[in-house]
């Protein structure tokens, strides 16, 4: 089988890892550092199956584009794609579907959402309806403040369009998990559940990012957690969406709250999570590109179970300087080979670029996901950062504590 996986990331690069393990794989548009990247666009490119690993694609149709031309194709089309792109659509969604989620209410003017504020217990939350690149959530227990972030995204001074609705939802307490679920329309098959850092720095200090660490296996989230997802969650979920004439032929990411009264939904992506899908991905040993090509065909009746192996994957993000508010970028990237040559450890290349002689160059804030393997967490974790020990560019910052709890 030949793969094309469209993106340019991380998430890509762990992608390309995962499935090259049983296919022939070319990643568009890619990086100079994944092995196997073309310029040519996905709309060209010959290939038996199509993972679209970003949200922005997504959104925009890409698997609607392909799909039309008769491709075979695992991402949602752009109707399902609005699980992620409205937090009211998700809400409305998922009420419907009786999936347990904290209670909310949805509004375009400022009287009735305060008043629905209001009369929730003491922990508010205001959202954007719209994408808002994770920043658009306030979680807080001052109700003025609540009060004033709701004026401001409904104005759209804070948020743009991406707030002239805001959800509102009585806040939830407990530890966070999130799990990688492949659907084919109807059924649903969890990956084994993983979890990542948010805030850039040691002791989840500063703002928040992308992701800046993640690891698999999480001692407190284990396969009961993933059939729970199946059973309670993602499959009615998909039978809302096919009532609404969706058939929704991709990955849903659930975001859950741990809290004390069970597992509550917190969020759907449309797609792979980048970093927290690679540390899941790597540990496959059932057939990755088997699975997806069943999902997108309809049909994961067909597709093996999935398996995963014993050892632990840890994965420390290497950010350029100035990430999050504003990476530089064109810094030369030293130490790669030795990294990649310490035991147990991969190194995928994420915001990579090259310079006018091909050497390796910082392009993105998230430039290297540095991924160490072994039998229990704690070896997975000595390598990753025994690898990362040997990389370096002027500015490079990386959290330590990445799984030190774990
Ligand atoms: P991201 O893209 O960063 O995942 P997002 O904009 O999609 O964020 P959510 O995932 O809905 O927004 O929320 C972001 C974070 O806010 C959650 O990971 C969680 O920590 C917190 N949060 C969201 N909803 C609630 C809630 N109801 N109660 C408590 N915390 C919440």
């Amino acid at each position: 089988m030949r793969v094309c996986v469209v993106g340019s990331g991380g998430r890509e690069h762990g992608l390309a890892l995962a499935l090259g393990r049983t296919a022939e794989v070319v990643v568009t548009p890619g990086n100079p550092g994944i092995p196997g990247s073309v310029a040519t666009p996905p709309e060209e490119v010959d290939a038996d199956l199509f993972v679209i690993g970003p949200e922005q694609p997504l959104v925009d149709g890409l698997a609607d584009r392909l799909r039309a031309d008769g491709r075979r194709v695992l991402g949602p089309g752009a109707d399902g794609a609005r699980l992620e792109g409205s937090k009211a659509f998700m809400k409305d969604l998922v009420r419907d579907a009786g999936v347990p989620t904290a209670r909310y209410g949805t509004f375009a003017e400022v009287e009735p959402a305060v008043a629905f504020l209001r009369t929730l217990p003491g922990l508010y939350v205001v959202k954007t309806d719209g994408l808002a690149a994770g920043k658009g959530v306030l979680v807080t227990e001052d109700l003025d403040e609540a009060v004033d972030d709701v004026r401001r995204k409904l104005s759209g001074s804070s948020f743009g369009d991406a707030g002239r609705t805001v959800v509102i939802e009585e806040g939830l307490t407990g530890p966070e998990a999130s799990v990688f679920v492949v659907c084919d329309g109807q059924r649903a098959v969890a990956l084994p559940p993983a979890q990542d850092l948010k805030r850039v720095g040691d002791g989840d200090t500063g703002p928040n990012t992308g992701g800046m660490g993640a690891w698999c296996p999480v001692p407190f989230a284990g396969d009961d957690l993933a059939d729970d997802v199946v059973t309670r969650f993602v499959t009615p979920t998909l039978t809302a969406l096919r009532e609404r004439g969706i058939d929704y032929r991709g990955v849903l990411y659930a975001g859950l709250m741990l809290t004390p009264e069970g597992p509550k939904l917190i969020e759907y992506n449309i797609r792979f999570g980048d970093p927290d899908s690679q540390v899941v991905l790597l540990r496959l040993t059932s057939d990755l590109a088997d699975l997806l090509a069943a999902a997108a065909d309809g049909d994961l009746t067909r597709a093996a179970p999935v398996t995963s192996s014993d050892e632990a994957c840890v994965l420390v993000v290497a950010a350029s300087e100035g990430y999050p508010a504003s990476p530089r970028t064109g810094d030369r990237i030293e130490g790669l080979a030795a990294a990649a040559a310490v035991e147990g450890a991969d190194v995928l290349c994420a915001g990579v670029g090259a310079d006018a002689e091909g050497a390796l160059v910082t392009k993105g804030g998230r430039v290297l996901d540095v991924v160490g393997r072994g039998p229990d967490v704690a070896t997975a974790r000595d390598r990753a950062y025994a690898a990362l020990g040997h990389v370096s560019w002027p500015g490079m910052h990386h959290r330590t504590d990445v799984a030190a709890d774990a």
